[in-house]
C-alpha cells in the first residue's frame, strides 16, 4: 500500500446490540490493518436507526472495545449529533437536482422485481410519506477489494435510484457513512462482508461528491450452523469480558493470522502489537466460516 502514512480506517458499530464474535472479528481486523500500517483508527457510533437501538448498547461496546485493548484515536464520533450536517449534504444533492420524493411501497417495488425502476422520477404529486432518493446516473458495477478480489454486482443493481432518507424521516445508512467517513478522511475501510456488494453504493455517492474512493476490504462473516451470519437476532452471544486473551487468540486464528504458542504469555496489549506488526492479509480466509468449527457452545 502506498500512502500507508496517510492510512486512517475505523469501526463504525450501530449500537442495535453488545458486540459478538462476530462483530469483533470485524473490529479486530479493521484495527490491525490500521496498526499495521501505521495509521489511525476511529470508532463512530452510528446511531442513526433509533427504533433498531437498544439501550446500554452503545457503552457496553465501547466498553468491550477497551477490554479488547482496541484503542481508538481521538474522539468518538455519533451520527445522532449530525443530523443538521446530513441535512445540509442532502438538501445540496435536492438543490443539485440528483434526488427526489418517492412515495412508492415496498409492495409495489417487489410486485416489479425487487428493485426500485424510477417510477416516481417525474411525479409531482407526492403523498405523504415519501422517501429521498438518489438520481444515480452513473452507478457502479464493480470494484477491487483487498481481500475478496474483482467484486461485481449486476447493471440494475447498481444504477438504482436508492435511498437516501427514508420514509420514516431517518437518514439512511449508505448516504450517512460516505459523508462520514468523507469528512473523516477515511482512507481504508475493513468490515464484514454483508457491506460488499452495497460498496458500490457508497463508491457511486463518493463519484457525487468527486471524492476518491477508500480501499476496501471485506472479511469474512461468521456463520452459524444455518449460514447465517451471527447477530443479535439470531441470538449471537455477548462476548464474555473474563475471557479476552483466549477470545482474541481466538478471533486471530480466524483471521489466519498465525499465533505462536509463546503468545499465550503475552499480556493483551502485547499480543496485538506483535499481531499488527505480522497482519498478513494473504492469510485470511474469504469465505464464511462456521462458528461450530471454533467456538464450543
Ligand atoms: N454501522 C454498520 C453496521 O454496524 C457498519 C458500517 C460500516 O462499517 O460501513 O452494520
Ligand atoms: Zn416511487
Amino acid at each position: 500500500m502506498s500512502n500507508s502514512q496517510h492510512y486512517r480506517g475505523r469501526f463504525a458499530p450501530s449500537p442495535s446490540g453488545d458486540l459478538h464474535f462476530g462483530s469483533l472479528v470485524a473490529a479486530l481486523g479493521s484495527f490491525l490493518d490500521a496498526r499495521h500500517h501505521h495509521g489511525q483508527w476511529l470508532v463512530r457510533i452510528e446511531d442513526i436507526d433509533p427504533p433498531r437501538e437498544v439501550a446500554g448498547a452503545t457503552k457496553s461496546i465501547l466498553t468491550t472495545l477497551e477490554c479488547f485493548g482496541l484503542n481508538w484515536d481521538l474522539d468518538i464520533t455519533y451520527q445522532s449529533q449530525r443530523h443538521q450536517f446530513y441535512q445540509d449534504k442532502l438538501n445540496s444533492i435536492i438543490k443539485g437536482n440528483r434526488a427526489y420524493g418517492c412515495d412508492c411501497t415496498r409492495k409495489m417495488i417487489m410486485q416489479s422485481g425487487g428493485l426500485y425502476q424510477g417510477h416516481c422520477l417525474s411525479n409531482n404529486n407526492l403523498s405523504d410519506p415519501h422517501s429521498i432518493r438518489f438520481k444515480n446516473l452513473s452507478g457502479i458495477v464493480e470494484f477491487n477489494d483487498r481481500l475478496q478480489g474483482l467484486t461485481q454486482v449486476g447493471n440494475a443493481f447498481a444504477n438504482e435510484d436508492f435511498i437516501l432518507k427514508r420514509k420514516d424521516g431517518l437518514f439512511a445508512y449508505q448516504l450517512v457513512v460516505v459523508l462520514d467517513d468523507i469528512e473523516q478522511n477515511i482512507t481504508d475501510i475493513v468490515r464484514g462482508c454483508d457491506l460488499l456488494e452495497v460498496s458500490t453504493r457508497q463508491m457511486t455517492l463518493y463519484q457525487y461528491f468527486n471524492h476518491l474512493p477508500v480501499r476496501y476490504l471485506h472479511l469474512p462473516l461468521i456463520v452459524n450452523d444455518a449460514g447465517l451470519k451471527l447477530s443479535k437476532q439470531n441470538y449471537a452471544k455477548a462476548l464474555d469480558l473474563t475471557q479476552v486473551k483466549a477470545t482474541l487468540l481466538l478471533a486471530l486464528d480466524y483471521l489466519g493470522q498465525e499465533v505462536s504458542l509463546q503468545h499465550q504469555d503475552y499480556s493483551v496489549e502485547a499480543l496485538l502489537i506483535e499481531a499488527a506488526k505480522n497482519w498478513n492479509i494473504s492469510q485470511i480466509p474469504s469465505g464464511p466460516l462456521n462458528t461450530k468449527k471454533i467456538i464450543s457452545n
